[in-house]
């Protein structure tokens, strides 16, 4: 009989009642170190005093109005994205695959506005993954994630990550935006390279196209800066965020250059919730903490030293692991028995890591962890690493 909960998830036996900080608790009263953060979300942890201090204060005062309003808690979480960043304009969305969406369409409205409709296609990167809406399934075109749900939206095609060539044939007079992750999150912590991001703005420059960059798992000061792109010391036009950016209340955004979303006029684009004060009010709490330089050089050092430690765990399992990569605290042990093995093997020592493709298990924590539950996380990963060696060798 399938269970009231309609079983999409493969969900591992353990649920938490109650977190602090990186720890979280079960039913039994056992304490679980959290290196995944709820899958790049929880930024500062769990009930961050100032993150809950902002969600009762609203939640005293105002939960809902409408997108009919003018809601101020919005506007100001706007200004405070427009001054971090790129970007002009934002628009407010509850999740990153609707973020995403948005991004789509603000690409496709551009063109259309400018009188060239036909200019609507997008290029997206191979083993990308940018939400499980069905205009994003059409847009990354995983067969995983596509299979049973055709007809797909049209007007996407993916090419391989990191290769410019390839996406340099892609592009046609259709072409209205480029879309790619800057580190890509679910296809296996793979960072694009300076270089290629590089390549991409220029392309985009030379042929008319808009650069669409989706940060929703590598920003929000994930990779160290606020937000990824900032390493290749290059501007998207159009840039998706969600995950971190609530810090665990559901939020995402869409941040647009005035040019790219000249056309994104009343009436084009909407949503009920998108906007919401109670999680404009947590993201303007998250962004005042995260978007201050003092913070993310922090982030810099304390993910160098984990990186440190992974990379000689490394070294001391060759038979569990083959590599680290990644960025700031956005890293993928690359493992050599199958990925699911390590996450059980770790959930053994009440840690918890995220599976990513690319048989890589991804390690991230809340930015806000200290050295010591960084020191920990390592701790863990080798006993449970020493632990699949014993059991290989039995
Ligand atoms: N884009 C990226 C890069 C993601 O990693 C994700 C989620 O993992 C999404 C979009 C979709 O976000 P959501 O699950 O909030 O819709």
């Amino acid at each position: 009989m399938i269970s009231p909960v309609m079983p999409t998830y493969a969900r591992a036996p353990v649920s938490f009642v109650s977190g602090k900080g990186c720890w979280l608790e079960d039913g039994n009263g056992e304490q679980w170190l959290d290196a995944g953060a709820g899958i790049a979300v929880s930024v500062l942890g769990h009930a961050h005093p100032r993150l809950v201090s902002a969600l009762k204060s609203q939640a005293e005062s105002v939960w809902h109005t409408s997108n009919l309003y003018r809601i101020p808690e919005q506007e100001r979480l706007a200004a405070m994205l427009a001054d971090s960043t790129f970007a002009d304009t934002v628009f407010f969305t509850n999740s990153g695959a609707e973020a995403c969406e948005a991004a789509v369409k603000t690409a496709r409205r551009h063109y259309f506005g400018c009188g060239l409709p036909e200019k609507n296609e997008i290029i997206a990167m191979e083993g990308s993954f940018h939400g499980r809406t069905l205009g994003m399934i059409s847009v990354s075109g995983n067969p995983k994630h596509t299979e049973g749900f055709n007809p797909l939206a049209g007007g996407f095609t993916q090419v391989a990550a990191n290769d410019i060539e390839a996406v340099d044939n892609a592009v046609s007079e259709r072409t209205a935006a480029i879309m790619a992750e800057p580190v890509l999150g679910e296809g296996g912590i793979i960072p694009l390279s300076d270089l290629f991001l590089k390549q991409l703005r220029e392309l985009c420059d030379q042929r008319e196209i808009l650069l669409i960059l989706d940060e929703v798992q590598c920003g929000v000061g994930r990779t160290g800066r606020l937000f990824a792109h900032e390493w290749a010391g290059i501007e998207p036009d159009i840039m998706a965020v969600g995950k971190g950016i609530g810090g665990g209340f559901p939020l995402g955004a869409c941040l647009a250059t005035e040019e790219a979303a000249q056309h994104m006029v009343a009436g084009t684009h909407g949503s009920t919730y998108g906007g919401n004060p109670l999680a404009c009010r947590v993201g303007q709490e998250v962004m005042s903490i995260v978007a201050n330089e003092e913070f993310l050089q922090d982030v810099r050092r304390r993910s160098g030293f984990l990186r440190q430690r992974l990379e000689a765990i490394v070294e001391t399992n060759p038979e569990v692991f083959s590599g680290v990569r990644g960025s700031g605290f956005m890293l993928g042990l690359v493992c050599r028995p199958p990925n699911t093995d390590v996450i059980d093997a770790v959930f053994g020592e009440r840690l918890l890591l995220v599976p990513g493709s690319g048989n890589v298990v991804r390690i991230l924590p809340p930015l806000n962890m200290e050295d010591v539950n960084l020191s920990e996380v390592c701790n863990r990963i080798s006993a449970a690493a020493t632990k699949m060696k014993a059991k290989a060798n039995a």
